[in-house]
């Protein structure tokens, strides 16, 4: 019997998505029906973004899995109605576009780009930037993309520091983990990157006490999710000048409201959740290759963890 596999996300992504995914689950042997409409007691597979609106996976009686495009799952892990195993994406397009978009930002505040970029006053000023090897970049969340970054910006010589739950040995990468090496690994971060999954033990894991430990005029870049920051302390200490910069590409509300105080101030860039998006070309791959496992009784690739939300 032939697995029907319902794309559910917004309706601008299909025409994407129709033509590669049907090739992409053609190659695995699966025999398969692809649309953006079934009865839901009929569905086997659903790949899932959560600007599709579906909620409610009680209907679906015979589903397998839930194949999210996204790698943040925050929206449906918690979804009491989704009782199947849940992947989230991991694909190597997704971490190309986050290893280019971190190592632009981390580079404009490291080479202090603006100064000359919006500064221009004809002035023959001739302070020379430091080079990488004297700059420490930390890296709190060292899972699929953290570790992607962390790698490029190490090749380029950065003093790289990282922060997970779990401890880890990487290449090139100080790592640190639990409370005690949050601390250690904030002290010494003079430009902070957050690719952690917004779950209840990361919620304002940037909070007025934790901004403390950064060392003065740090900058912070958060490509993660806007529930990261506490964002009244972040403005605090953009404030004070014990944070240099922040440049935000996640937000609590998205899109950011126009009259937030992010868009006008002076010392925060704010990008529209552009970071890295998922890539159709890559993405199809790994969401056949999940169909092609379920119907051959292997285990799903990238499952979440649904006690730990990610
Ligand atoms: P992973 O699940 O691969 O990695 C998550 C990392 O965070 C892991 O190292 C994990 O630790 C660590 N972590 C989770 N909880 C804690 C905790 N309580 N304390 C310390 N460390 C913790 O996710 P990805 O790297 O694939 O993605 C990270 C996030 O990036 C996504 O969840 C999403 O929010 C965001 N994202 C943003 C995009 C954008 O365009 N802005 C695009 C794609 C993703 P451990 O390794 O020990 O499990």
């Amino acid at each position: 019997m032939s697995v029907n596999v319902l794309f559910s996300a917004h309706a601008d992504r299909w025409p994407q998505y129709r033509d590669l995914l049907t090739s992409a689950i053609i190659t695995t042997g699966v025999d398969f029906n692809l649309a953006t409409d079934f009865d839901p007691a009929e569905v086997d597979y659903v790949v899932y973004a959560p600007n599709s609106g579906l909620r409610d996976f009680a209907p679906f009686a015979r589903l397998k899995a839930v194949l999210s495009l996204w790698a943040g799952v925050e929206s449906i892990v918690g979804n009491p109605t989704l009782t199947v195993p849940l992947a989230r994406m991991v694909d190597h397009g997704l971490q190309q576009g986050m290893t280019e978009w971190v190592t632009g930002h981390v580079l404009r505040h490291h080479l202090g780009m603006d100064r000359h970029i919006t500064g221009q006053d004809g002035i023959w000023r001739t302070d020379v930037p430091p080079l990488a090897p004297s700059r420490t970049v930390c890296i709190l969340g060292l899972g699929e993309l953290g570790q992607a970054a962390g790698k490029a910006l190490a090749s380029l010589g950065f003093n790289v520091t990282g922060w997970s739950r779990t401890p880890k040995s990487i290449p090139e990468v100080t790592c640190f983990d639990g409370a005690s090496g949050l601390q250690t690994a904030l002290e010494g971060a003079e430009i902070l990157v957050l690719l952690l999954p917004d779950t209840p033990a990361t919620t304002n894991i940037l909070d007025a006490k934790t901004l403390a430990k950064l060392p003065r005029g740090a900058v912070i870049i958060n490509p993660g999710r806007g529930p990261l920051i506490d964002d009244d302390a972040l403005l605090a200490a953009l404030g004070s000048g014990h944070v240099g910069h922040a440049t935000l590409d996640v937000f609590r509300t998205e899109p950011l409201p126009p009259d937030h105080p992010y868009w006008s101030h002076k010392r925060v860039t704010v990008t529209p959740h552009i970071a890295s998006e998922t890539r159709p070309e890559t993405a199809v791959l790994a969401i056949a290759e999940n169909i092609r496992r379920g119907e051959a009784g292997e285990p799903f690739l990238h499952l979440v963890d649904r006690t730990l939300g990610y």
